[in-house]
Order: C-alpha cells, then sequence, then structure tokens
C-alpha cells in the first residue's frame, strides 16, 4: 500500500495551514500538504496559481506569512536555505560558461570540502547516472539544451539532498526531448530514491512523471491524488478541465434511485442515465463529466440504448494520426468533443462534416461534479 493511503506513514514534508502574502495579495492561502519519503511530487497549475511561491518557501527564499513547514519532522522556520536538506534545480541552468561539465558538477563538493579522490569519484558516478561521462571535458556553450539540463540535474543531485526542488526544470526543452528526459528524470529519481517536488504548468508531464499531484488555483489546492485518482475521480470542474480534455454538462438531479441517478440537462437536451449514486437532493444542480474518448458516434440510434443517446451533427474533425477527434452539433444546440483511436492502418476519420450521427456513453463512463 502506498503510504498516503496509509494513516500510520509519517509524511516527510509537511505544509501546515501556510499562507504567503505579498502585500494584500494571497500568493498561497492557508495550504496543507503531506508529502511522502522518495515520492516524485508535482505542484500543477497554471501561471500565477501560487505553484512556485510554495516551492520556494519550501527551499527557505521565501518565509510563510502564517503556518509552518516541517522536513523529516523539523520545522524549517528561520532556518536558511543552505541549512535545508534541499536542494533546487532552476529552470535556467546556471550553469558556470567558463568551466567545464566535470568542474560545474564539482563546484559544490569543493566548497564542502571533500577530498580529491571523492569528489572524482563521486562526480564521475552522477555522470554516468545523467550518461553525460563522455562530455565531462566540455563547456556548456557545447552542449544542446538537453545535455545542459543533464549537466544541471548532475549538479544539483551530487551533494545527496534529501529533497530535490525542480522548477518547471524541463521547460525550456522542445516537445520531444522533454518527453524523453521525462522519462529519464523518473528513472534517476527511482535509481536514488530522493525525494523530488516539482513545479509544472503542463498536466502531460505531470501526469507522466509524478507518484502524486497537487492541483492549484488561485493560491489554493483544488485536488491531490494520483495522475488516475485526478483524471477518473476529477472533485470539480476546475480539476477534470485542467486534466485532459472534458465535455460538462450541466444538469439538475431529478431521481437518485437504486438503479441510477437521472440528471435533467437542458444543456443537452435531455436525461442522463448514471449508474452510481451521485452527491445531492433532487433538484441539486450537477456537472456531468464526459471525456471525448468515453463517448461513441454512430450512424444508427442503437437498439440497445435509450439511455445517454443524442443526436446530432458533425461540425469539425481533427485527424491526429493516433486520433481522430469529432465535434458534434447536438440538436439542443450544444457543442459536444469526441475522439477515436485510430487503431488500424489506413483508418481515415469515419465520419465527415455535416454526418448525421448519434451520440453514446454507457451509464458507467460518466463522473459528476457539484462544484
Ligand atoms: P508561473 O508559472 O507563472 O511562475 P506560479 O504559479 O509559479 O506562476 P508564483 O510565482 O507562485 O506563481 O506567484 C503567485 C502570485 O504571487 C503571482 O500573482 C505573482 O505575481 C505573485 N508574486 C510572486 N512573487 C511575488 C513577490 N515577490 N512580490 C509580489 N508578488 C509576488
Amino acid at each position: 500500500s502506498q503510504p498516503w493511503n496509509d494513516p500510520d506513514a509519517v509524511p516527510f514534508i509537511r505544509f501546515e495551514k501556510v499562507t504567503k502574502k505579498f502585500g494584500e495579495f494571497y500568493a498561497v492561502d492557508d495550504v496543507s500538504l503531506d508529502i511522502y519519503r522518495h515520492e516524485l511530487f508535482a505542484l500543477l497549475g497554471g501561471s500565477g496559481c501560487g505553484k512556485t511561491t510554495l516551492l520556494r518557501m519550501l527551499a527557505g527564499f521565501e518565509e510563510p506569512s502564517a503556518g509552518k513547514i516541517f522536513i523529516d519532522g523539523v520545522d524549517m522556520a528561520g532556518v536558511p536555505p543552505y541549512e535545508r536538506p534541499t536542494n533546487m534545480m532552476f529552470q535556467s541552468y546556471a550553469l558556470f560558461p567558463h568551466m567545464s561539465v566535470e568542474t560545474n558538477v564539482a563546484f559544490g563538493l569543493h566548497q564542502d570540502g571533500y577530498s580529491k579522490s571523492e569528489i572524482k569519484d563521486r562526480v564521475a558516478d552522477m555522470l554516468a547516472l545523467v550518461q553525460m561521462s563522455k562530455f565531462a571535458k566540455r563547456k556548456p556553450h557545447q552542449l544542446s539544451g538537453g545535455q545542459r539540463q543533464r549537466v544541471a540535474l548532475a549538479r544539483s543531485l551530487v551533494k545527496q539532498p534529501k529533497v530535490l526542488l525542480l522548477d518547471e526544470p524541463l521547460g525550456a526543452l522542445d516537445k520531444k526531448l522533454r518527453e524523453q528526459t521525462q522519462f529519464e528524470l523518473v528513472n534517476i529519481q527511482e535509481k536514488l530514491g530522493t525525494t523530488f517536488v516539482m513545479v509544472t504548468h503542463d498536466q502531460e508531464e505531470a501526469m507522466t512523471m509524478a507518484s502524486r499531484i497537487a492541483v492549484m488555483n488561485d493560491g489554493v489546492i483544488k485536488q491531490i491524488g494520483t495522475p488516475f485518482e485526478l483524471y477518473e475521480y476529477p472533485n470539480s470542474r476546475f480539476t477534470a478541465n485542467f486534466l485532459g480534455q472534458v465535455n460538462l454538462v450541466e444538469g439538475t438531479l431529478i431521481d437518485d434511485d437504486e438503479k441510477y441517478a437521472i440528471i435533467r440537462s437542458d444543456d443537452i437536451g435531455g436525461d442522463i442515465y448514471i449508474d452510481h449514486a451521485v452527491q445531492g437532493h433532487e433538484g441539486t444542480t450537477l456537472w456531468v463529466a464526459l471525456r471525448p474518448e468515453r463517448l461513441r458516434l454512430c450512424t444508427e440510434k442503437p437498439d440497445d440504448s435509450g439511455h445517454n443517446c443524442f443526436a446530432g451533427k458533425v461540425e469539425e474533425i481533427g485527424y491526429l494520426g493516433g486520433l481522430s477527434t469529432y465535434h458534434v452539433r447536438l440538436e439542443s444546440g450544444m457543442r459536444i468533443k469526441v475522439s477515436e483511436p485510430n487503431t488500424h492502418r489506413h483508418n481515415e476519420p469515419r465520419y465527415t462534416w455535416e454526418d448525421k450521427v448519434w451520440v453514446t456513453w454507457e451509464t458507467g463512463s460518466a463522473s459528476v461534479l457539484n462544484q
């Protein structure tokens, strides 16, 4: 079982009701959060949501206006950055341009008074770990962006911090290299077992890499969970929207019996059947979250259906190679997005502009949100 599901597990990092004000502005507002040893934890959110401020308070570059931060049981109030068991890797790699790769990596160790042979061994180990051994003698300007990023990682890990803080670590890399480097970072993190806390605005990056994610907005945490939990069980429209694609359909709960909850929706022009109980009483406003890949399109009205089947017309088609996406205008006027995998070779999009289609989904495919 995972530590976050274990009530007896001791958190390694604890934010306790942490607030950070800049003047009258709340950058972080009453955040409580536990992170466990060996996690790769992601703080995810849009620009200005407070994720970097949270990370900087953990590093000791900012002090909370209220609340407490503990690392390994120790209250960090007043502890300067260099006395914390943390190290920060910045988005701009901040390598010394005139020093070779190995001198860059060794830099912090010299200051700490390690012996020459110890430094040599540690640097060699680190460069091997990030697969940069053969570039040891090069200068930063002789490296690609991805290679510089790996050197920066080696430099921030060589002192064996208990916690590595990463602020948009892959921000400067192009998409292909980012994807590859995401896996490398995870591998390195798993090998070392260091706790990583990462800030990112990129939901795919957070989902690929993180053990758990805190989704932030306006200085507060909206939800904490594993990538799977957040995608499958979002607690709000905000999270549902932030992670992946979703159609949100507003409606009113009109019935909730043993078999189905029924949500009547003017948006979609009919009743939506849900095969699990939902929160709320009759008359409550709710939102049904429909993921595009959980919806199906058919030309004929499926005869097994009756439930969750709405007529419309294809308005837009997107061919993405592995997927085709369709925007369907329903008779109610609502536009709904459906995606289908192109699993066979020569799969062209099955439908074209103006095609009359039925949009349908199983009663267990939707989640229902009350905020
Ligand atoms: P981004 O991805 O754009 O960096 P972020 O989520 O990391 O966004 P923060 O850097 O944590 O956001 O900033 C949160 C809010 O606090 C922003 O509105 C920012 O303008 C404000 N802020 C941050 N640092 C300061 C400061 N030193 N003085 C005043 N306001 C600040």
